[in-house]
């Protein structure tokens, strides 16, 4: 713990469950006011100041107390199925208790059949009432988006496909010839993009992460303006950082879709009393306590708070 008594920051250090992002260790600061708590934990290899200072605007919003107030008392939240076989992609949605699956596709070295195998089996899982989006992480080209989106829902019938294309005008051409709902994720990185994915009418959906969108009133107003449906997605935050995903989900006027927010489980730890975990395929609209003693257990190592620390400053110099 370091900071003056305005404010107090801890770096937690987590490793993860299974490799993800590329990444193995996940790594945080959790900032403390008199008010509350919040989470800055911007990927490593996000450097730049202008790039993680929204990160920051959203820890100290959280840490002030300052969410608006929530209009629901749950949150509904997809399992995720990665690039899996059929029988494992049955067992994680199974015993995930969720209604909607978000289903890894277009994995290089795969064909349409093992996707097909794979959307089959959560199908399966899932019965007639649940619903299956896919998430393609841009790896499509506009040409074989086009086939395989026709192909899976013709199959099993999709919610919507996830970035089928890297580009935002390749996701306008795509979504231009598909009747499936087509979501933005990878093309809403920073705060301009969601307002180019409307202008371009490059999507239906609106895939929203609170800390590099600058906090939740930063993405309620995003989602006022591009008039799309939001889905608030994490970016595999500890309970503090999930915490405000919840809070911005909780508050939009309209929820149509489940949320990317069940991703504590990618965590072997956490800093809490009370994990943010899926019961029922819902999160409860709440802020988790922090459990010092495991922030404690947790810290990171001298020189990882220091690299923490001189990030923190960079920010705090860029702002002035
Ligand atoms: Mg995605």
């Amino acid at each position: 713990m370091s900071g003056t008594a305005a404010m107090q920051t801890h770096v937690w250090s987590i490793p993860m469950r299974t490799r993800f992002r590329g990444i193995t260790v996940r790594e945080g600061m959790l900032i403390r006011t008199a008010s509350g708590w919040g989470e800055w934990s911007p990927f490593l290899d996000y450097t730049e100041p202008a790039v993680v200072e929204p990160w920051l605007r959203a820890a100290e919003e959280a840490a002030a107390g300052d969410w608006p107030a929530p209009v629901r008392t749950s949150v509904p939240v997809n399992v995720t199925v990665p690039a899996v076989g059929p029988e494992q992609a049955h067992a994680i949605v199974a015993r995930s208790g969720c209604r909607t699956a978000k289903v890894k596709v277009g994995e290089p070295g795969q064909t349409l059949a093992d996707d097909l195998a794979r959307v089959e089996a959560v199908r399966d899982a899932l019965g007639s009432g649940g619903r299956i989006r896919v998430d393609v992480n841009g790896l499509w080209d506009v040409d074989s988006a086009v086939a395989s989106i026709a192909a899976l829902d013709r199959a099993v019938g999709l919610e919507y496909v996830e970035q089928p294309v890297a580009t935002v005008e390749d996701l306008a051409r795509v979504r231009r010839r598909v009747d499936v709902p087509i979501a933005a994720d990878e093309s809403i990185r920073r705060v301009a993009d969601p307002y180019r994915v409307r202008d371009l009418e490059a999507a239906d959906v609106a895939v929203l992460k609170v800390q590099p969108l600058g906090g939740v009133r930063a993405c309620l107003r995003i989602a006022e303006e591009i008039g799309l449906p939001v889905v608030v997605s994490s970016a595999l935050e500890s309970s503090v950082g999930i915490a405000a995903g919840v809070a911005l989900a909780a508050a939009l006027p309209e929820l149509p879709h489940a949320c990317g927010l069940a991703t504590v489980q990618l965590l072997t730890d956490d800093v809490v009393t009370e994990s943010l975990l899926p019961v029922d395929g819902e999160l409860p609209v709440v802020t988790p306590a922090v459990d010092t003693a495991r922030l404690a257990a947790l810290a990171a190592s001298d020189d990882r708070r220091a690299h923490w620390e001189e990030r923190l400053a960079a920010v705090r110099e860029f702002r002035v």
